[in-house]
């Protein structure tokens, strides 16, 4: 018997969020935490005394509490976290990076991971038992993430064993940009983790050992490295968790080489086809560069596309005097336009809008979680169940070992 039940679709509270940071002028300075939550945000609520600390006084104290720490702890900075939180980072990364660095950070005792969540955990399953991971503000989670529900995936996974037994199964992949919970999933079903990077690669492991893919949870990074690999769009088919067997027939999952969880980016699926259009227009030599969560549509007619690491490389390493309109997070275009003085680089998207959850990671917490560990006090620390973790490194080794 299938298993899906009728779902009510629910929408993240991040994706909610998202458009409330969003501006059309070039500044995105931090403001107190108090003005920020003015704009009736859910964030996690910490001592007043922060809350009210203006951006200078916050900047000093951080200062002084992390150097108070020395090599106690390692600061871990996503590339899409605001300047003023990114300038306390002893390593900057895409989440991949940043795994393979909190593993290999054996003498910190703890490890502040300013990202999202997923990045937090995956930290805390790759790093050495006795340290501790801080994710700085525990609602600083990821809308993508968010989409794919532990209950809603093991729905569709019994569905997918129950129909697909007798005609290969399906071997589960999950994008990074899941929780610890769906990688565990993939560890004990014979699946993998992906990066951006190594998707492709996970690709090929896994049709080596099974008839299809279940992609989880991008429908976009998943449809784009299908399509890149040679496979057709007819056989790529959408698993919408909120209908029965995902919106499809038995014989539709039977026919499918790459089912593609219904999951997107809310930050990257803001890019289009009108706006690659709009930027040749004003600039016909430009070269459009996005990530491979954007759509088929937008990853299609631009020119390149490729992980975090990748833009920065190919805008690092382009010719002087080039021009690049970029489609990725504005904290990091805006990064990547001050270390290249020297090329005009632009987000494609002329409304500026942070990843809404990145964001959540303002300067007030960094210094509230530094303040606390100075005073022998962890706060949002982010522990895995053993279990989980266990399943879950599984996946990740396997996916170290196609990378
Ligand atoms: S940019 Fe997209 S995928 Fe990355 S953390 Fe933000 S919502 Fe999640």
């Amino acid at each position: 018997m299938a298993t899906t039940q009728l779902k009510t679709p629910t929408i993240p509270i991040t994706e909610i969020e998202q458009s409330a940071f969003c501006t059309t002028d070039e500044e995105l300075a931090s403001r107190s935490l108090a003005d920020e939550f003015a704009v009736g945000v859910r964030w996690q609520k910490l001592p007043i005394e922060y809350m009210r600390m203006p951006p200078d006084e916050l900047d000093a104290r951080i200062t002084e509490s992390r150097s108070k720490l020395a090599e106690r702890a390692v600061v871990l900075g996503h590339h899409y976290q605001r300047d003023e939180v990114i300038k306390f980072a002893d390593f900057q990364g895409d989440s991949f990076k940043l795994s393979q660095l909190a593993a290999s950070q054996e003498d910190a005792e703890f490890i502040v991971f300013c990202g999202v969540h997923f990045m937090a955990e995956t930290a805390d399953i790759l790093s050495a038992p006795r340290q501790r991971v801080i994710l700085p503000n525990l609602t600083a989670g990821c809308s993508m993430a968010d989409m794919a529900q532990i209950d809603d995936v093991l729905d569709c996974w019994d569905d997918l064993t129950y129909v697909l037994g007798d005609h290969g199964g399906a071997v589960p992949i999950t994008y990074m940009n899941s929780t610890a919970d769906i990688k565990a999933l993939c560890g004990r079903g014979d699946g993998i983790v992906c990066t951006s990077s190594n998707a492709p690669a996970t690709f090929r492991w896994a049709f080596e050992r099974g008839a299809r893919v279940l992609f989880l949870p991008d429908q976009h990074l998943g449809r784009n490295t299908g399509l890149d690999m040679g496979i057709d769009l007819d056989d790529m088919i959408l698993w919408n968790p909120f209908k029965e067997l995902g919106g499809n027939t038995e014989q539709d999952l039977i026919d499918a080489k790459v089912i593609l969880w219904q999951g997107h980016c809310s930050v990257h699926t803001r890019f289009t086809v009108d706006q690659i259009a709009q930027a040749r227009a004003k600039l016909p030599e430009v070269n459009v560069l996005v990530h491979p969560e954007c759509t088929m549509e937008v990853v299609q007619a631009a020119d390149f596309n490729g992980s975090t690491e990748y833009i920065r490389k190919t805008i690092a390493e382009a010719p002087k005097g080039s021009a690049w309109a970029v489609g990725t997070e504005i904290s990091l275009v805006n990064r990547l336009a001050a270390e290249n003085p020297d090329k005009l680089v632009f987000c494609l998207d002329s409304v500026i809008c942070p990843c809404s959850t990145m964001y959540r990671i303002h300067p007030a917490y960094v210094c509230w979680v530094l303040d606390g560990l100075n005073e022998g006090v962890v706060v949002n620390r982010i522990q895995v169940p053993e279990d989980t973790a266990r399943e879950a490194s599984v996946a990740l080794d396997r996916m170290l070992s196609v990378v």
